[in-house]
């Protein structure tokens, strides 16, 4: 990857306040590129991107709930008012809520399949517009390996990522002869806000069996988002990444 061939691309990454979205969002300020990021609520991280000399022309924060269809359209719509194109899509927002199946409510359900596919859907359709117009671009969508694997009292979230793998596959064949890449990635157990739900015997059972002997850190897999949107990288598509350490393998 050179710095020519990505410097200035306009990416979006949503759910970019904090987490494994914060992570890919310095990942792509760092190489020079333009970055849209949104989630609910405003964050310090958001706040110092927005203010720091380096990253404030480049950098544009918008309050948006994805798994509301008018609040995707009004973050692309922001993003196309500023920038005029999106080179980049990064699916990354994403909710779990924990408990066997049989005591979520219609709410937990609600909450978790309208934001993972949802929210997910609403994004890749306004925004593979915009790609399917220019003939270019790159889509990545942030699954889990339990959407293959499974996981005791996620079900749902189990279920929404698994359809996300679904969509990649499907995207990559609506949008490949139009030079326009569709690919997933699939993290292990990362250590953000998301993964405190796991109790201590949980998080050193995962980490015993993981053969990298570590749970994975937003860079890890922010370097995979960079890899799979490099411009240069045009015939990897309808995949998806597991990056978990060897966890699975
Ligand atoms: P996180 O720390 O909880 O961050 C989630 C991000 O999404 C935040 O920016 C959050 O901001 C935003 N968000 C939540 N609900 C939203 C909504 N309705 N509309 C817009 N933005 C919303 O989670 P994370 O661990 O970084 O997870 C990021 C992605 O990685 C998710 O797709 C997750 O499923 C996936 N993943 C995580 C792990 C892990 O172990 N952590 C493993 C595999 C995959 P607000 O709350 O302010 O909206």
């Amino acid at each position: 990857m050179t710095e020519a061939s990505t410097n200035g691309r306009v990416v979006i990454v949503t759910g970019g306040s904090r987490g494994l979205g914060a992570g890919i969002v310095r990942s792509y300020l760092a190489s020079g590129d333009r970055v849209a990021a949104c989630s609910r609520s405003r964050t310090p991280e958001v706040d110092a991107w927005e203010k720091d000399p380096e990253t404030a022309d480049r950098f544009l924060f918008v309050p948006a709930d994805l798994s509301k269809s008018a609040d995707a359209k009004t973050f692309v719509d922001a993003v196309i008012a500023k920038w005029d194109h999106i080179d980049v899509l990064i699916n990354n927002a994403g909710v779990a809520r924990d408990g066997m199946l049989g005591l979520a409510t219609d709410d937990d359900i609600d909450t978790v399949v309208d934001l993972n596919i949802k929210g997910t859907l609403y994004m890749s359709r306004l925004v593979g517009r915009r790609m399917l117009a220019r003939r270019t671009g790159s889509i990545v969508n942030i699954s889990s390996i339990v959407g293959r694997s499974g996981y005791r009292g996620l079900a749902v979230y189990s279920a929404t990522k698994a359809a996300l793998d679904g969509l990649t596959r499907a995207m990559a064949r609506e949008l490949g002869s139009r030079g326009i890449t569709v690919n997933g990635i699939a993290p292990g157990y990362l250590r953000t806000e998301m993964s405190h739900g796991l109790d201590d015997g949980q998080m050193d059972q995962i980490v015993r069996r993981t053969p990298a002997g570590r749970l994975g850190e937003p860079d890890d897999v922010a370097r995979a988002c960079q890899f799979l949107t490099d411009p240069l990288n045009t015939y990897l598509t309808g995949q998806v990444l597991v990056i978990d350490g060897g966890l699975t393998s």
